[in-house]
């Protein structure tokens, strides 16, 4: 398909989770012609959670609901978004990024920020792939009310797996929490609920070997205890799994610095080792991924995007003029 090319942006963004939508906001602010393009609803990870509780000034939101509101500010400021999913971004010969995306267009800027988030790492075992939503789900809020008195698994040790653990009870009869260690890396307050909750079984040292089902759904794990190798079984009408995020960084074409995870390494200005390529939200390396830090790295993003572009502008001048 031939691309249509549009060359009229200082700055594409790339994806419209929280990070996305503050650096949109900041660009309109900052009277950048900016374009936000997202596959799906703006939102991300956000439209994934339930109840947000962690988001100063907001002790207790529901994550669409943050997200609508995060959507309807930056449009304030005169956000563009559009529905398309990016699929490579180069940067071409005279310096400028070009952003391919599916519906064949092809958006021409001298910056880009990155703000794509990731996706759900995967188990890797029998039986994932085959009954994935017939019994395996990534995402307790989009699926946790098809399994109504069921007994559930969630896998994982994180922020996710124990929060995620906590909602799911509200729908299933029991919820264990298969963890290949003897602790979580949850944060207290999230593992002292998961602790306090009488649906909730912790299933220390226990990796996943199989997971078994019929064409129904799922029906047992085949479990491995990680110190002494013995096998078990464990019944369960669902699994969750949250054993991390895959930073969605592939889309850059060329050699960009990264972390052994994948997560894109930037500088204080959030600019990658390609210049004029900026990283915000989940697919920057750093501590933590919180909604906080999203939106933190997003402001810096879109500010530096404007100095970075007034520099390369004085730049050109005064290469012409010399
Ligand atoms: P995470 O913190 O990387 O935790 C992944 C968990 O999965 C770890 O416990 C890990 O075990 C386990 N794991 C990894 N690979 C595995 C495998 N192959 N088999 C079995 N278990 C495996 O990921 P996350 O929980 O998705 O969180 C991602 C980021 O989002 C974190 O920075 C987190 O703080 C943030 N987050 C925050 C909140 C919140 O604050 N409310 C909610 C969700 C996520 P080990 O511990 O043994 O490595």
């Amino acid at each position: 398909m031939t691309d249509t090319v549009t060359n009229g942006y200082d700055v594409i963004i790339v994806g419209a989770g929280p990070a996305g939508l503050c650096a949109a906001m900041y660009a309109g602010r900052g009277m950048l012609r900016a374009l936000t393009i997202e596959r799906g609803a703006p939102g991300g990870e956000l439209l994934n959670t339930d109840l947000i509780e962690d988001y100063i000034g907001f002790e207790s939101i529901k994550g669409w609901e943050l997200a609508q509101k995060m959507t309807e500010h930056a449009k304030k400021f005169g956000a563009e978004l559009a529905t398309d999913t990016v699929e490579r971004i180069r940067k071409a010969d005279d310096g400028w990024f070009e952003v391919a995306t599916a519906r064949g267009r092809l958006y021409r800027a001298p910056a880009v920020i990155l703000t794509a988030g990731g996706t759900p790492v995967k188990l890797g075992v029998p039986g994932e792939k085959e009954h994935a939503g017939k019994g395996v789900s990534y995402c307790a809020v989009c699926d946790g009310a098809f399994f109504k008195g069921e007994v559930l698994a969630v896998v994982g040790g994180g922020d996710a797996a124990v929060e995620e653990a906590d909602y799911l009870t509200r729908y299933a009869s029991k919820v264990y929490i298969v963890h290949r260690r003897d602790r979580f890396r949850a944060s207290r307050i999230l593992q002292e609920r998961a602790f306090a909750n009488p649906k909730i079984e912790v299933v220390w040292n226990k990796q996943v070997l199989e997971i078994k089902g019929t064409e129904r759904g799922t029906d047992h794990l085949v479990l491995e205890d990680t110190v002494t190798g013995e096998r078990s079984t464990l019944q369960i009408g669902g699994v969750f799994i949250f054993i991390g995020f895959k930073p969605n960084t592939g889309l850059v074409e060329g050699h960009v610095k990264h972390d052994a995870g994948g997560y894109l390494v930037t500088d204080e200005r959030m600019m990658t080792s390609m210049p004029g390529l900026f990283a915000a939200g989940d697919v920057r390396s750093q501590l933590t991924r919180q909604i906080t830090t999203a939106v933190g790295d997003a402001t810096t993003a879109a500010i530096a995007v404007e100095k970075y572009l007034a520099a390369t502008r004085e730049k050109e001048k005064a290469g012409v003029a010399s």
